[in-house]
């Protein structure tokens, strides 16, 4: 205990992490609602969905909405549960405890965002078990401590459950700790608003990207990976708004960027050329 006394505890505020500004999000379905009530019980939840559809938004929009600090962390194979909790750093003769983000949503009453979880290690994915069940405590070996989670603390994490990997899925131990709501690409009518308000093309262009979009998302049974996403619509856009032929913008951010492919790239191009 003699050398806890010696350690310096640097205070981290959590202002950098407020949102300020309404985030753009349309809803889709009803997750503004179940999200709200997973908060008001203080439930942890699982964002399914593929990526680039739209959950780091509604993170956003909700954090702000609920009026609490959003911290995000982007997990990777390294990523360690120190990386997450905390670790010592000698500062000239002394040495300073520096709390890692988890253990500062805790602290500070934050929304904890665990974009890809199972990208993380196994090893670190358990970290947060203690945290996901009605004791929502997190120990701090290193510190001798436990922490006991404010109310307004939530753990939320997404998980994209086409990648079909054992590696990179998710024990029933840990998802069973999560409400879970599934997200998708969102409806034309709702995604070439979307398309349109992000990128700034207007509502004619955009409805064209979605129509598109639609058509490269059918070639999953194809051989396709993955569907082009949201963002890469919006992308296709931007190009479009910075003078950028049509079928060149749909070429460099829709094609291009989903499938190395060349049969494949060949015929979705020839999919595009039908359309624009
Ligand atoms: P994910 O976290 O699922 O990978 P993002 O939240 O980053 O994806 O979504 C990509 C982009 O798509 C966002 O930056 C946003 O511009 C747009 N987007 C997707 N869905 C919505 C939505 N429902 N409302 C507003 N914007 C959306």
């Amino acid at each position: 205990m003699d050398t806890m006394k010696k350690i310096n505890y640097q205070e981290q505020p959590v202002e950098e992490y407020v949102i300020r500004e309404e985030p753009y999000y349309v809803p889709v379905k009803d997750e503004v609602e179940i999200f709200t009530a997973a908060y008001e019980n203080n439930l942890p939840v699982n964002l399914k969905g593929p990526t680039g559809c739209g959950k780091t938004r509604f993170m956003e929009y909700m954090a702000y909405k609920l009026e609490c600090p959003l911290i995000t962390i982007a997990c990777h194979e390294d990523l360690t549960a120190s990386d997450l909790i905390g670790r010592f750093l000698i500062k000239g003769e002394s040495t300073e405890w520096n709390d890692g983000p988890l253990t500062k949503a805790v602290r500070n009453g934050a929304i904890c965002y665990l974009d890809e979880f199972v990208e993380a290690r196994m090893d670190t994915r358990v970290v947060i078990h203690p945290l996901t069940d009605d004791r929502r405590v997190m120990p701090i070996d290193k510190l001798g401590i436990i922490l006991h989670a404010p109310p307004e603390f939530m753990l939320t994490i997404s998980y994209n459950p086409g990648y079909q990997s054992v590696l990179k899925d998710l024990k029933q131990s840990t998802r069973q700790r999560f409400v879970a709501i599934d997200f998708d690409y969102p409806p034309a009518d709702i995604e070439y608003e979307i398309v349109a308000h992000e990128s700034g093309i207007d509502m004619e262009d955009a409805r064209t990207l979605v129509e598109i979009g639609q058509k490269i998302r059918n070639f999953k049974q194809h051989g396709l990976e993955e569907g082009v996403s949201t963002r890469l619509l919006i992308y296709a856009g931007m190009l479009m708004r910075s003078g950028i032929e049509q079928k060149e913008a749909c070429r460099a951010a829709m094609i291009k960027p989903i499938t190395d492919d060349h049969e494949l790239q060949k015929s979705i191009d020839e999919i595009i050329s039908a359309i624009v």
